[in-house]
């Protein structure tokens, strides 16, 4: 039987510091080894101090992923040797002599299935190394500290995937829950990252290393699984070692055989004490923790009756939420939801255009009460979001600008019906005679005026100029 777990790292990039340091957690926006101070580097005499708000964001992941929290908690060094490791050892959690980081024993559900998240500690992020060339054939390495420090949080997930596929589902769901918790942007450019481990039955566990992308982890998998049952046919030994991903081949390579927990010597950061996460904090944490998107999900369907799908799309993300949120009425839900899963989102398609973007809720409900009082078509309504996306301009203001609101004006419509009535005198007739069949002439109005016509107002005076 297949058996592949997780250790995903993914950064606290919501906040404002590192995890032991007043430095930046918002690395990326400096030159390198300018966000760096005597703490994340490590140096003689110096201390760190625990950012609280850290443990904070940790433990609502961890309750978020169904864990036990426990009431107090401790940092652990772990020893070893790494260019981008200026301290040569890292603040992490272990879980010893009981529970002992953020959280524990908790599961995603996925696809019907409980994948178990074993444990999930709050550490800090290692500085980046940058190959100049190709990794394998570099002669020179540079090290940026920038990063040295970044509040991270490892998850870790039992064994439980039975393929690549599922893990890919797992960790779309694990990275809308954690954007729905306002605690990371897994978009960014290394925020999050996943390391997967592989065994097939009879065999020995290999992790696979260095996986820059989801997209990536599952080929890796995949080459790693095709592997391992090649061995197993021809009666090879698969060795318990660690693989690194190679990405321009696209294979999966040994880097080392594997460490194991004793060979880091983890012992107790004395350095930092126990943290004590009271009952009323957790609580408090739990009460204020935003509702959850399979909540929102049943939410949306349960009381607008907005289709399963449409709900889904807009319940995970959380841009496309907060403009539901923020425009729906009692009568207008279900016509919000379709403007934004079939308009918006056809051109709002990534995380970077989101933040751009200038549409607001309001923009939104000004635009269905407008469809729905048929003063401008569907396409008309899609033309202005394109607008206000990029100018941000009050929806009425957009629609006059570009000349795509109604007509309203009784004489102005007066005189393009008197046109009609001399062009389609047959019609008019009919119409007289059967009032039914009034639909033509407004239909000609609307024609004429490009759909811009006040259809209830050109109806009415149509209505009163046969009855004259
Ligand atoms: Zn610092």
């Amino acid at each position: 039987m297949t058996k592949i777990g997780l250790e995903i790292h993914c950064q606290l990039t919501k906040l404002e510091s590192k995890l032991f340091c007043s430095c930046k957690a918002n690395y990326r926006e400096f030159e390198p080894n300018h966000n760096i101070c005597p703490v994340c580097m490590g140096l003689p005499g110096s201390l760190p101090r625990l950012n609280q708000k850290a443990v904070k964001s940790a433990t609502s992941i961890a309750m978020a992923l169904n864990c036990q929290t426990p009431e107090k908690i401790a940092f652990f060094r772990k020893n070893y040797f790494y260019p981008d490791l200026p301290k040569n050892f890292q603040i992490t959690q272990l879980n010893v002599y009981g529970d002992m980081s953020v959280g524990g024993e908790g599961y995603v559900e996925v696809e019907g299935k409980k994948i178990k998240i074993r444990r999930i500690q709050l550490e800090e992020d290692p500085g980046r190394l940058i190959y100049e060339g190709a990794s394998d054939r570099t002669k020179i390495t540079l090290v940026d500290y920038n990063r040295a420090g970044t509040p991270l949080v490892e998850i870790v997930t039992d064994p439980d995937f039975e393929n690549p596929r599922q893990v890919r589902v797992f960790l779309n769901i694990l990275s809308d829950l954690l954007e729905n918790l306002g605690v990371a942007e897994p978009g960014l450019e290394g925020a999050m990252r996943a390391d997967g481990n592989v065994s097939i039955e009879g065999g020995n566990k290999v992790e696979i290393k260095n996986i820059g992308s989801f997209h990536d982890l599952e080929k890796a998998l995949h080459f790693e699984l095709t592997r391992q049952q090649s061995l197993s046919e021809r009666d090879i030994e698969i060795a318990m070692e660690t693989r690194h991903w190679d990405d321009r081949r696209k294979i999966t390579i040994s880097s080392r055989s594997k460490e194991e927990d004793q060979d880091y010597r983890y012992f107790l950061e004395n350095d930092i004490p126990w943290v004590k996460i009271e009952q009323d904090t957790r609580d408090a944490l739990k009460e204020n923790m935003p509702e959850s998107i399979s909540s929102k999900k049943e939410r949306y369907v349960k009381k607008f009756d907005i289709a399963p799908q449409v709900a889904e799309i807009i319940a995970s993300d959380r841009y496309y939420s907060k403009l539901f949120e923020g425009a729906y009425s009692e009568h207008n839900a279900k016509d919000i939801a379709n403007l934004i899963t079939t308009d918006v989102i056809g051109f709002i398609d990534t995380k970077e255009k989101q933040q751009t973007s200038k549409i607001t809720p309001k923009h939104l409900s000004d635009l269905i009460d407008a469809i729905n009082a048929k003063t401008i078509t569907r396409n008309s309504a899609k033309v202005a979001l394109q607008e206000i996306m990029k100018s941000g301009k009050d929806t009425k203001t957009i629609l006059k600008e570009m000349d795509l609101g109604q007509v309203s004006d009784s004489s102005e419509i007066n005189a393009i019906i008197s046109q009609i009535f001399e062009d389609e005198k047959q019609a008019v007739i009919d119409a007289k005679e059967r009032p039914e069949t009034v639909n033509f002439l407004v239909g000609k109005v609307m024609q004429k005026t490009k759909g811009k016509a006040d259809p209830t107002k050109t109806l009415e005076l149509i209505k009163s100029k046969l009855n004259q």
